[in-house]
Order: structure tokens, then C-alpha cells, then sequence
């Protein structure tokens, strides 16, 4: 089967360094690692739920110091991405986890940001940014990062809000997303990951978001569930993550198919790659298997997730009509 051609709307870009490339990185900056070996940083993969994630997450982060680092794994993500299908991506970058470690906003944005801008020339996959708020700081900071964010004029497209989730609800956030919705910037953010299904709803009564990260605790609430499929709230879901973070009990209990079946806008994403086992072709290769998903299934999936994008609609046209060529040869091959 040829790969799905589909939009990745839910991607930290920190979340795709690899082992490999922190051992790379760690050379090259003369940063001691706590790991003797690539076996023994895997070997800490193993996560009870999303806090302990996390803190593996920040700690990698430490070996990205220059624009170089960035660009180095922006530039292994696309590659890989490319390999896996995927046609268009709009990833999330955290600055204030680089800010908090002394990395200034310059080198992170510029370093993700110089590799973005030749995305499509060179791996055929086109891109844009998205800079992620940090739940678990404070809303006056996330606010200062925005404002030098829009002085520099950075080539972000919109914001999100990630980390640990719960006891940091949307409603902290009124203000920042006010700013960028005054900038003119696109609005998402993660809800019901593993926080309550009423997250959700003040992310988008509160923030006004265009699009919820994850959205699985919906499940919970039936009057919810119609309200998304009602207005068609893009889901970016991350199967092999909830796995990974347990916030499924496991793949086979993921609610995804019932999302699908009850015609939820929701798409296929991989969060941290890196971390959870697999990137989007993977993430759709156990759902394919897990559910027996078949070819209209899997297209209709990738179609909500180039629909639910901020791609121009010149550009979702044309990934509309490369799914729609992939659809054809199914039952051909
Ligand atoms: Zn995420």
C-alpha cells in the first residue's frame, strides 16, 4: 500500500529528537548526558503518564543550544515525515522551555523557522508554525513570550497550550489567546488529554480556538460529542501517545473509531514521535490493524486532517486531489 497522503496538525517538534541526535548533539555542545548509552536513554521510554513523560521531555531538550541544533532536528523530522506521508505540517514549538535553559527566542525560532521556509522545496512538505504555551507556567509570562514573539515578527501562523494539563484549565489563559486572536493569529489548544471533558469546552467558549489537540475526553460527555460533530471542531488525535501516557487503557479501548463513525472531524497524528513509538504512518498502521479501518476509512481520517488545517485552499485542493488519486489505487494494488 502506498503511503496515505495526509496534514500532521499535531507535532512538538521537541518531541521528535531522537536518541541518536541527542548523543549528536550532546558531542557536539560538550554536554555530559546522565545516559551511558543510547540502550539506557530508551530504556527510560517507559512512562506511567504525561508528568513522567515530561520530565524526560525537558531534560533531552537540554542538549538543543544553537540554531544549528534546531534546524538539525527540524530538518530529521521533515525527512522522516516525508517518508511517512505526510504532505503538509503544522508543528508546535515550546520557546519557554528553551527561554527557562538560557536559549533565547531568536535561536529556537530561527533554527526551526530557516529549515520551515525550505520545507516544500526540498522534502515536498509544506509547513508552518505554531509557538506553544507552557500550562504549568504563568499566564503573564506566556503573555511576555507573545509580545516578543510579534515584535520579532516571528513566522509563526498561531498558538497553542501544552504540558501537564491537569489543574491548569483554559480559563488561566483568557488574556494570552485575546492578544494573538487581536494579532490575527490562528487559536488552538490541548483539551482533554487527560483533563477533564470541560476543558474542552472552555477552550473553545473561553479561548475560542479554532481546533482542540486531542479532545478524547469528549467521550464523557454526549452533549459534547454532538456539539463537535455539529460544528465540525477539528480533533487532532495522537493514538500512539495516549497509549504511551495511558490515557487509554490501550489501543483497543481508543475511541477514535467511534469518533470517526459518529462524524467527528478527527485526524491521525504523532505528537512526540520520538517518545511514543512511531510517527504518523505508524500511528495509522496500528489503527489499520487494531480496527480493520479500510481504504475510505483511512481516507476520510487523512481528509479531515487536511481540512482541518490552515493551509491555503489552493493547497488543501490539491492534497484533496492526491487523496483522492490514493483512494482510487486501493483496490487496485
Ligand atoms: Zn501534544
Amino acid at each position: 500500500m502506498s503511503k496515505l497522503p495526509c496534514a500532521e496538525l499535531h507535532l512538538h517538534i521537541e518531541g521528535t529528537l531522537e536518541p541518536e541526535l541527542i548523543f549528536e548533539l550532546a558531542a557536539r555542545n560538550g554536554i555530559e548526558l546522565p545516559y551511558a548509552d543510547l540502550d539506557e536513554l530508551r530504556a527510560r521510554y517507559e512512562f506511567t503518564d504525561l508528568q513522567s513523560f515530561l520530565d524526560l521531555y525537558y531534560a533531552n531538550m537540554n542538549v538543543l543550544r544553537t540554531e544549528a541544533d534546531f534546524a538539525d532536528m527540524t530538518r530529521a523530522y521533515l525527512k522522516r515525515a516525508a517518508a511517512a506521508g505526510v504532505r503538509h505540517v503544522e508543528m508546535m514549538v515550546d520557546p519557554q522551555a528553551h527561554l527557562v535553559r538560557g536559549v533565547s527566542l531568536e535561536t529556537c525560532i530561527n533554527g526551526v523557522a530557516s529549515v520551515l521556509a525550505v520545507s516544500q522545496e526540498e522534502f515536498g512538505v509544506s509547513s508552518a508554525l505554531i509557538a506553544a504555551f507552557l500550562r504549568d507556567r504563568s499566564p503573564e509570562e506566556a503573555a511576555k513570550v507573545l509580545t516578543d514573539l510579534l515584535d520579532m515578527n516571528a513566522p509563526i501562523i498561531g498558538i497553542g497550550l501544552d504540558s501537564a494539563e491537569v489543574g491548569n484549565p483554559p480559563e488561566n489563559f483568557v488574556p494570552l489567546y485575546e492578544q494573538a486572536r487581536a494579532a490575527g493569529l490562528k487559536l488552538v489548544a490541548h483539551a482533554g488529554e487527560e483533563g477533564p471533558s470541560h476543558y474542552i469546552e472552555q477552550a473553545l467558549d473561553l479561548l475560542l480556538v479554532d481546533r482542540i489537540d486531542h479532545g478524547i475526553r469528549c467521550m464523557d460527555d454526549p452533549a459534547l460529542v454532538e456539539r463537535l460533530e455539529r460544528d465540525q471542531i477539528p480533533l487532532t488525535i495522537c493514538p500512539l501517545s495516549n497509549v504511551r501516557l495511558q490515557a487509554v487503557d490501550s489501543l483497543e479501548s481508543h475511541p477514535l473509531p467511534l469518533l470517526l463513525e459518529q462524524g467527528l472531524n478527527v485526524s491521525v497524528n504523532s505528537d512526540d514521535p520520538a517518545y511514543f513509538g512511531g510517527y504518523v504512518d505508524d500511528n495509522f498502521a496500528v489503527l489499520r490493524e487494531t480496527f480493520d479501518l479500510n481504504p475510505a476509512q483511512l481516507a476520510q481520517l487523512a481528509g479531515n486532517s487536511i481540512t482541518g488545517s490552515f493551509a491555503a485552499a489552493e493547497r488543501k485542493d490539491e492534497l484533496l486531489a492526491e487523496l483522492e488519486a490514493w483512494l482510487l489505487v486501493q483496490g487496485t494494488e
